[in-house]
């Protein structure tokens, strides 16, 4: 049994259900249900609730006004692989191993499904890519991984969402579960049912312009195919008690910076996630607070009342929910580009050097981004510039001297964990029919 007693959850359940404490023979459980959506590849600023004027998510849009919301909320990285990993470990890449695409998460590494299903939870993943299929290790935890894809080694949200919701409906009411929902619906190519592309899509449209517009209308159906989960999980007895945890593993570029798609930098455009909390017990409210996605597990199993057993670089973020600590963190990022040949495609195609390791870390005002093999320092003052585009590096020594001490610090506290990073040529025709190589 689960000591629930400094539990924020359990307190509140002893107010809002029933059945707590003194629950007759059969109870619905009343450890929470945990669901964790990730939006791949889905940037915030698409999302309504997250200033977007498109109407293009009004489902995620009332999740939200439910929620706990954090508006400078950052991913790790720019990949699916290593963002993933640190949503599920609360472990930084160089910590996980998981550096690039492809490469497998070690069994060594503790997940959050690991740790729920060591607490009594059953555990299901319902995935929508190659990239995070079970063969890379992200099985672990999980008594359940449904990896079915309907195109190019991907799946449509709503299939997604139809058996994750049948496999929550047979759940029995008195054994908690945590179920992964993975969305890939904004990744390129965007062949989504024509009935939501159309509305974005005009016939003189090409190219960059093109893709814009269909980004648009994927976001549009993936948000559509909400509700059946949401319903569901309502429909069930115990389904009030569920904590939602949805957030993004990193968004998309369409030029900005002279990049296309993710993985090539840590920009904001693709950087900026969604995170929201939703759960009865929980007021609704927004948190301006710059936090890591590495903070995504420490914070759900802190909410849950659970142990992680392991040592995480994230931190629980409760205290700031809890209106206890308003302190703004340091966000750390790194992204590596997986192969050489991507790197002279990237080269050719935009003039980027990507080579070698990318780190950045925001701190304050301050945004620096620093790729030493690709002799690249840029320093920005998000405060003035969002957007990225006035690099101080140069003429603000004093910043930028300040900014390599904070990075020098994260980088010495992170114990390296060597992975295989060599990819076998079946992987590598795979990750290529994604579009990841060529
Ligand atoms: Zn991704």
């Amino acid at each position: 049994m689960l000591d629930r007693d400094k539990s924020v959850l359990a307190l509140a359940c002893i107010g809002l259900l029933a059945s707590c404490g003194d629950a007759p023979v059969g109870p619905p459980t009343t450890q929470p249900n945990l669901l964790m959506i990730t939006f791949d590849t889905l940037r915030a600023d698409h999302l309504g609730a997250y200033g977007n004027l498109d109407g293009l998510t009004p489902n995620f849009d009332q999740l939200a006004a439910e929620s706990i919301k954090f508006t400078n909320a950052y991913a790790v990285s720019s990949t699916t692989g290593p963002s993933h990993a640190t949503i599920f470990s609360g472990l930084y890449p160089n910590e996980h191993g998981v550096l690039k695409n492809g490469v497998m998460l070690s069994d060594d590494v503790v997940t959050i499904a690991e740790v729920l299903r060591d607490n009594g939870y059953s555990t299901a993943a319902f995935v929508s890519s190659y990239i995070v299929k079970s063969d890379f290790g992200w099985v672990q935890g999980f008594d359940k991984y449904d990896e079915h894809y309907n195109f190019a080694r991907r799946r449509w949200g709503g299939l997604t969402v139809d058996t994750a919701s049948e496999w929550i409906a047979d759940q029995p009411n008195d054994k908690p579960w945590c179920v992964w929902v993975h969305f890939m619906d904004p990744h390129k190519p965007y062949k989504q049912p024509a009935e939501y592309l159309e509305p974005y899509i005009t016939s003189e449209l090409s190219g960059n312009d093109l893709d814009m517009a269909s980004y648009k209308g994927a976001v549009a159906y993936m948000d559509s195919v909400l509700p059946k989960l949401i319903n569901t999980i309502s429909s069930q007895e115990a389904g009030a008690g569920t904590l939602m945890a949805i957030t993004s593993d990193h968004g998309e570029l369409f030029g900005e910076h002279g990049h296309y798609g993710h993985g090539g930098g840590l920009y904001e455009d693709t950087q900026r996630a969604p995170l929201i909390f939703k759960h009865t017990s929980l007021k609704p409210q927004q948190i301006d607070t710059i936090v890591g996605l590495v903070d995504y597990t420490p914070t759900v199993l802190d909410m849950l009342n659970i142990d992680a057993g392991t040592e995480m670089s994230g931190k629980s973020l409760r205290p700031m929910i809890d209106g206890s600590d308003a302190t703004m963190r340091t966000v750390f990022m790194q992204r590596r580009i997986f192969d050489e040949s991507s790197v002279e495609q990237i080269l050719a195609e935009t003039g980027a050097n990507v080579s070698g390791s990318q780190w950045s870390v925001i701190d304050g005002d301050y945004k620096l981004i620093l790729a030493p093999e690709a002799n690249e320092v840029q320093l920005f003052n998000l405060n003035t510039d969002p957007q990225e585009l006035d690099n101080v590096a140069e003429t603000d020594s004093v910043q930028l001297r300040k900014m390599r001490v904070v990075l020098s610090a994260i980088l010495d506290a992170q114990t390296l964990r060597v992975s295989a990073t060599e990819l076998s040529d079946e992987v590598l025709q795979n990750l290529e029919q994604l579009g990841y190589a060529k």
